[in-house]
């Protein structure tokens, strides 16, 4: 193996992983890993790999038990295939998925080292949470595991939380075992024009699975808001959003719903629920202002994504003014980061902002992975 390591690898076993791993370690070899592909763009490119390690190899679902709810997958089977095998049982997985990601091959490795979040964020645990258990391999090669069904952990650590939103910068994510959900019967659908509603079905009785606002380039924003359950429950519920809400209308699940706006550049504008109205209107008039289209979409909850689109001109300026009209307007009650830029952004722009937790962020990847090899720079803030 220390001869001969390859550039390009796919294992098919942790203990294949584990070799190649500890080999790329001993050359000081950087290492990437491609799960789906699909969130290739986002962050900071990184540097190029010495060695790019290829997930599809380990995608077996190795135990699915639908009385305990859980299922147990190699990194590498797609988040598609996962939602079919929980089908069998009625069940689904309990994080919400980006819709067009899963159709594009995205994988629970992946989902999970980026921390993957889709609409109904309100009605459900986080991914962090629902990550039981994981079978990571560290950056020398050894194998570890956590959580669960598995014996052996790395002392201090939740491993399965640390590498819950990681992008590879702490361990490769051989497998993981995931807790399910009771499939719901029916979804129903209820658009009310504006974002101003959009607090108030948070906290309503109607009891949301998820309220999502989309504002395309000069349009007016729409809230849409789902419920789900048994069928006349979803009934009822609905009429109710109906009644409170003047101009709401049924609806059915919109073309954007779980799907991120596509653009060139996109920035991610966190702020409290209270705010989101607010930002709604800061970003119409900051389109007007610099003539950029800007597709806002996200949840209720505050977290939204900007797609800037046209940028014929320099994609750095947009990324730059935008950036700042937001961090200038929302101060400290709003956090604005690069999700998705050309690489040559990366670099003259102020990406991150400031990160909270940065200091120990950079001391837990000190301890993971000293000789920094493991997708160095993909990281949040660079890492
Ligand atoms: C148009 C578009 C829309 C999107 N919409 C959403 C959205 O709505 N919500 C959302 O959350 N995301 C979204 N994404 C991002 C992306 O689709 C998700 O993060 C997806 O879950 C990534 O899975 P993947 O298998 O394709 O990861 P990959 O692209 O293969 O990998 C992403 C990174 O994760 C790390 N990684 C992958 N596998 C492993 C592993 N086994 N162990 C350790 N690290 C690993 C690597 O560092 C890699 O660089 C979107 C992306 C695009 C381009």
């Amino acid at each position: 193996m220390t001869e001969e390591l390859p550039r390009l690898a796919r294992p098919d076993s942790v203990e294949e992983l584990s070799e190649l791993v500890a080999a790329a370690h001993r050359d000081l070899r950087t290492i990437g890993v491609y799960g789906g592909g699909t969130a290739l763009a986002d962050h900071p490119p990184g540097k190029t790999p010495g060695l790019l390690l290829d997930m599809g190899g380990l995608n077996q679902v190795t135990e699915h038990s639908p009385g305990d709810l859980i299922l147990v997958a190699g990194a590498g089977a797609t988040v598609a295939e996962l939602t079919r095998v929980a089908e069998t049982g009625d069940q689904e997985l309990l994080s919400d998925f980006p819709a067009d990601r899963t159709d594009s091959g995205s994988t629970l490795g992946g989902a999970i080292a980026t921390r993957a979040v889709g609409p109904r964020r309100i009605g459900r645990l986080p991914l962090r949470e629902v990550v039981l258990g994981v079978t990571v391999v560290l950056a020398d090669g050894t194998i570890a595991k956590a959580g669960g069904k598995v014996v052996k952990n790395v002392a201090g650590y939740d491993l399965a939380k640390l590498m819950t939103g990681s992008w590879g910068t702490l361990g490769i994510i051989a497998s993981a075992a995931i807790r399910l959900y009771p499939k719901p019967q029916t979804q129903g659908f209820v658009e009310i024009p504006g974002a101003e509603a959009a607090l108030s079905s948070i906290g309503s009785q109607v009891a949301p699975a998820a309220v999502e606002i989309d504002r395309s380039p000069g349009v007016a924003a729409t809230t849409v808001v789902m419920v789900e359950g048994l069928p006349e429950s979803v009934e009822s519920r609905t009429r109710q959003i109906i009644d409170a809400n003047p101009g709401a209308m049924p609806g059915v699940e919109p073309s954007w719903w779980a799907r991120r706006a596509q653009a060139p550049v996109t920035i991610r504008a966190s702020v409290s629920p209270a705010l989101v109205p607010e930002l709604v209107g800061q970003v119409a008039r900051l389109e007007d202002a610099i003539g950029y289209p800007i597709q806002l979409r996200g949840s209720a909850m505050g977290v939204f994504d900007l797609g800037i689109g046209d940028l014929d001109s320099d994609p750095t300026i947009a990324t730059r003014v935008v950036l700042e009209h937001l961090r200038s307007w929302g101060q400290k009650q709003l956090s604005a980061t690069v999700l998705c830029a050309p690489a040559s952004v990366w670099g003259e722009v102020d990406a991150w902002g400031e990160i909270p937790g940065f200091g120990l962020m950079t001391t837990i990847k000190d301890r993971f992975d000293p000789d920094g090899l493991l997708s160095p720079g993909r990281g949040i803030g660079g890492l």
